[in-house]
């Protein structure tokens, strides 16, 4: 075979849309999904006839497309089949922007994940293959819902773990939906790790949660304040403690691992690529945390991803999914992944085993891509989500807020 060379690095930003009834659709439609969420993609070509690869990246997309341009200066010529060669000169080559964070590491997120799909599809085998083989051939997701009815109707679909997030109401709320699904539903809570929510609070939330028996509290408090979640981690010595999305690479995920965390959540579009995430997995590993990778945001090929990872390493517990999700995350690429019973099922195809419907990305142009979340910065009269609230009035901890809970 003549040399192997990438020739051109293509991004493409598009506008995607909210998930469709669930998760993050509140407020009219005005939630930050509904107006800002981006998807990047990218695409690696090489001097083979139609060998590529795609990849997808997040982090702030609209930034991650001129991010992905800066690079591939660094990247043409280059042999894509050395992948680690490759991260390291992406990361050196953007050592002089300083710490660029989920930035910087969302734009070597896209690249990397582009060149696992073409070392698969050039040796015909899966991604999860070249990462060591499979440990499990499907992988169980938890959903989301925002109430007792959404969480019977994703139970009744197989579902076995749904997650409440927010702060308003949300021990009310997490009671509710333990009474009413029972004890073989696991429950988890993410508490988002705002900056107005002091440790001291988010303990006071995570004692009330504890009689739900969660599987997990999450982003008890903001990944800066290290202090405040090992006070958190030390007060809430019954409730698995899980974070990470908001971290890039295996340093930012060393800060959680080891003491802080029980469950860590790269996010498979801006940790540092599947090169990245099998490093991070291993460090878990070391520490006896197990890997839920985040999605949020995300679009279908870190999706792909995710579910190659986890298939490949021992100490994956689920993944995140937004179930349903926005319709677009389908016709974005030509064979979505199979989803069933609460599972999905590994893709058996050469490479990431996804193609991009380019057509699709073509026909959602970027328009937006900052938006504060619902809640997430109110007129500060309005008590209860913002920097002056009042005290423990945020989960609604008052007695007789506490009224609800079972007798
Ligand atoms: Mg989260």
């Amino acid at each position: 075979m003549k040399s192997l060379q990438i020739v051109d690095i293509v991004p493409m930003v598009m506008q995607a849309g909210a998930p469709s009834s669930t998760a993050w659709t509140g407020a009219g439609g005005k939630s930050a999904l509904a107006t800002a969420r981006n998807w990047l993609f990218v695409k690696v070509i090489t001097n083979v006839d139609g060998l590529f690869g795609i990849g997808e990246g997040s982090g702030w997309p609209r930034v991650l497309h001129t991010a992905v341009q800066d690079l591939k200066a660094e990247l043409i010529g280059q042999d894509p089949r050395h992948i680690e060669r490759l991260w390291q000169r992406m990361r050196l080559a953007t050592m002089g922007h300083g710490d660029t964070g989920v930035v910087g590491a969302g734009a070597i997120t896209a690249i990397d994940m582009a060149l696992w799909d073409i070392k698969g599809k050039l040796l015909g085998t899966p991604v999860w293959d070249l990462l060591g083989g499979q440990v499990r051939d499907k992988v169980r997701y938890y959903a989301h819902a925002k109430s007792v009815d959404q969480a019977r109707a994703l139970v009744a679909t197989g579902v076995t773990t749904i997650k409440l997030g927010g702060h308003h109401d949300i021990v009310a709320r997490c009671f509710a939906l333990r009474e009413a699904l029972g004890d073989r539903i696991d429950i988890c809570v993410d508490l988002h790790g705002p900056p107005w929510l002091p440790a001291i609070d988010s303990i006071a939330i995570g004692k009330a949660l504890e009689p739900c028996n969660l599987l997990f509290i999450e982003d008890p408090v903001s990944p800066e304040d290290l202090e405040g979640w090992g006070r958190v981690r030390r007060a809430l010595d019954n409730t698995p403690i899980a974070g990470g999305e908001r971290l890039a690479n295996k340093w930012g995920a060393m800060a959680l691992l080891g003491e802080l965390v029980d469950i860590i959540q790269p996010d498979t579009g801006r940790c540092g690529g599947i090169t990245e995430m099998k490093k991070i997995a291993a460090l878990a590993e070391t520490h006896f945390v197990q890997v839920a990778p985040h999605s949020g945001s995300l679009g279908p090929v870190a999706e792909f991803a995710a579910v190659h990872l986890m298939s490949a390493i021992p100490n994956g517990l689920m993944m995140e999914r937004l179930e349903p999700d926005w319709s677009g995350k389908e016709a974005a690429v030509r064979t979505g992944l199979v989803a069933s019973a609460g599972h999905i099922t590994v893709p058996t195809e050469p490479g990431l085993g996804v193609e991009l419907n380019e057509a699709f990305v073509a026909q959602h142009p970027s328009q937006r891509n900052v938006a504060i979340a619902t809640g997430g910065w109110q007129d500060p009269q309005e008590e209860g989500r913002t920097y002056v609230s009042m005290r423990r009035q945020r989960a609604r901890l008052t007695s007789q807020d506490q009224s609800i809970e079972p007798k």
